[in-house]
Formats: structure tokens, C-alpha cells, sequence
């Protein structure tokens, strides 16, 4: 059954336009991009408009995505961002070109795996430089297994070193921290004796360094996702006013509106639990006008990260399969089978797009703003 509502429109040409923005800038400081599309959940046609805008690699934390994108013909290379389970590792000799590493056994796994499916795999030693999520802590250890892998593991290529900031631990990429990359850069291309390839300093949070000039010299790899397919965070969190080369409307979700009525804005009753098992607090708007769309927080996530298109309207609370928006103040009249537009933000495009019961379309034609 093909649906037509909620519709996730996805325009190609904004985002062809923001990635070679940002691939033209990481290319002027000598930087190549992986373009990231799990957030997405690599739809084939945006890894394809990832590379058609000169991105080095497409990478994805699963490996599903990356089977999917190859099975539709996508070429990769293919980078797998999260470190792989030992019980991924056949998947990953099959499918991916270059995988991030942190741990010596999986890297001896894999050069069992890859001896057994006679095929070669390039790997990325990750480091923690603080953000408390995967990688080394202690560097000697780290500069010993990249040494190891370089002189043992024949069927692995080290490629490089790589970290990841701005995540779990939401720790700031500063020039500081990739100072101290390329410190230990220096320290494994001395026990292995040769230059390495690849020195990956993060992900979107890292390229405000390329965006304000003070990215060090010798980075020569990030890996981005959110700032190609939604150019918020950087824009809307962070507050960078000179970024608005980004767009930041290249997903359009749609969905219809199923009721509106005239209803108070406080739950009237004895009040005990929501349908999440949570206690809200509730505040009294008086008399709302209220209109109820075919969408919920299990095809958005979080409801309330929604930016409507709608000057005046606002989202008021959701449930699972029903959202509720204050249309009170909206610029248009709202009636039942309307359609209602909005931007995402990166946590509702990884729920929309990943539900199959919601009609995605690729959009060729269509006006880039500049
Ligand atoms: C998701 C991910 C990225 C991309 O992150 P964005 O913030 O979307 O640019 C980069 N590196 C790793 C290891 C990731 O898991």
C-alpha cells in the first residue's frame, strides 16, 4: 500500500548544493569529505548526490545502509563510522572499502576475516580525545596496535588516525584538539616509518574550524553529515550567522490534518500518566484552536524539534500516531485534509526515514536559493 501522507520530500539539488559548498571549502584547506548518510538512513539517490558533488567516500553507521546503497548501484567507497561487532565482521570485508577501529582484537579478527575472503580492508585507528565515546584513551597503547597492524596484519591497510568530537561527550572540536591529533600522527608515522594517508578530525562539529579558517594544517579528513543534509545545527544551535551558504530545507515532511477543533489547552480530569508512562506538567493557554495531524512520535521522534513551514504555528504535544499542533495564531486558516509542512531536525529525519510506511520522494527540478 503506497501512502500518500506523511510524505517526506527530499530535494537533490539543495543537497548536491550543500555538499559541494562544504566540499569546496574543506577542499581549499586541502580536506576531503566523507559524506555521512545515515542520518537519512542512506537513501541511495542522496548517497548519489553525495558523490556527484566530489565527496571522497560515503559513510554510514550500519551496514545495512551501505548494502543498500551498493545494491542500488551507488559506487562508495564505503566507510563504516561505527566501529564493527566481531560478529559484523564478514559483512564488513564484504561491503565496506575502510572501516574506524578501536580495538586490537576486532583488528585480529579481521585480518582473519579478510585472509579468509582473500580481500584487503583499509582501517582508521580512532583516538579519544575527550569526547568519551569510542577510541583510544591511552596513546601509547594506541601508537602499539597501529604499529602491530602495520607490520602484522597484511591484509589491513592502516590508512590512518581519526577522531570523533561533539558527540556523546559534546566536547568542542578547538584548534587545541587537533594539535594534539596530529601530535600522535607524528608519533605513529615514526613507529611505522611512512606518512599516513588519512588524519580524520570529526564530524560537523569539526568543520566550524574549516568555516572560521583555524583548522590546523595537516587534517586532511572530516566526516560530515548533519551540516550537508539539514545545515542546521551549526546555523540554528550553534548560532553561526555566515553559514546561510547552507540550506536548510532540503527535507520537506507532509503531513494531514485529520481534525480541528476548538478545544482548552489544559487536559480537564484528575491527571495521572501520558501514554509514554511520563507525568507532563501542562500549561493553561486558555481556548486553543487545535488541529490534529496523521503523524506521530513514531515517525518524528521527538515532536517538539519539528520546524514548522507555517509562520504562527506551533507543535503542542504528540503521542505515538497523533500530533497535535496550536493553530490558533496560524497565518491560514487550518482545515481538516490540509497539509502542513515542515523542517526537520536531525533526531526527526533518522525516525521518518527509517519508517517504511512513509512515502519518500526525491525531487530533481526545484529552484536552489542562493
Ligand atoms: C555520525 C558520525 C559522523 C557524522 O556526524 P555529523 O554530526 O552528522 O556530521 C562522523 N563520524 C562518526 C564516527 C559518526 O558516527
Amino acid at each position: 500500500m503506497e501512502r500518500q501522507f506523511p510524505r517526506l520530500s527530499v530535494s537533490l539539488p539543495k543537497l548536491r548544493r550543500n555538499a559541494s559548498e562544504i566540499v569546496t571549502r574543506c577542499a581549499a584547506k586541502g580536506i576531503d569529505v566523507c559524506g555521512v548518510i545515515k542520518g537519512c538512513t542512506g537513501i541511495p539517490q542522496v548517497a548519489r548526490a553525495f558523490l556527484d558533488a566530489g565527496v571522497k567516500q560515503l559513510g554510514s553507521s550500519r551496514l545495512e545502509q551501505i548494502v543498500r546503497c551498493r545494491q542500488a548501484g551507488v559506487p562508495g567507497p564505503y566507510l563504516l563510522l561505527r566501529i564493527p561487532g566481531l560478529s559484523e565482521l564478514p559483512e564488513v570485508v564484504r561491503w565496506c572499502d575502510i572501516s574506524l577501529q578501536s580495538e586490537l582484537t576486532t583488528l585480529d579478527a579481521l585480518e582473519a576475516e579478510c585472509a579468509r575472503q582473500n580481500k584487503n580492508h583499509r582501517v582508521i585507528v580512532m583516538v579519544d580525545l575527550g569526547d568519551i565515546r569510542e577510541g583510544y584513551w591511552d596513546q601509547d597503547e594506541m601508537v602499539a596496535v597501529c604499529a602491530h597492524a602495520e607490520r602484522d596484519l597484511t591484509h589491513l591497510e592502516l590508512a590512518g588516525i581519526g577522531v570523533n568530537l561533539g558527540c556523546v561527550g559534546s566536547v568542542q572540536p578547538t584548534p587545541e584538539k587537533m594539535n594534539d591529533l596530529l601530535a600522535l600522527r607524528d608519533r605513529v608515522e615514526k613507529a611505522i616509518g611512512r606518512k599516513l594517508d588519512i588524519v580524520s578530525g570529526g564530524a560537523t562539529s569539526s568543520f566550524t574550524l574549516v568555516h572560521w579558517n583555524t583548522m590546523p594544517e595537516g587534517i586532511n579528513h572530516l566526516r560530515i553529515g548533519e551540516n550537508i543534509l539539514l545545515g542546521k545545527d551549526l546555523q540554528l544551535e550553534w548560532g553561526i550567522e555566515d553559514m546561510n551558504y547552507l540550506a536548510m530545507d532540503t527535507f520537506t515532511l507532509t503531513a494531514e490534518v485529520i481534525e480541528v477543533k476548538t478545544k482548552p489547552s489544559y487536559p480537564q480530569g484528575q491527571l495521572c500518566i501520558d501514554a509514554f508512562g511520563h507525568k507532563p506538567t501542562y500549561v493553561d493557554y486558555g481556548i486553543q484552536r487545535r488541529a490534529i495531524l496523521a503523524l506521530g512520535k513514531a515517525d518524528v521522534g521527538d515532536e517538539k524539534a519539528l520546524l514548522p513551514r507555517d509562520p504562527g504555528l506551533t507543535v503542542w504535544g504528540a503521542s505515538s500516531d497523533h500530533c497535535i499542533l496550536d493553530v490558533t495564531h496560524c497565518d491560514r486558516e487550518i482545515k481538516v485534509g490540509d497539509t502542513v509542512d515542515f523542517s526537520l531536525a536531525y533526531s526527526n529525519l533518522v525516525y521518518v526515514t527509517a519508517r517504511e510506511d512513509v512515502n519518500v520522494v526525491c525531487i530533481e527540478e526545484g529552484e536552489v536559493n542562493s
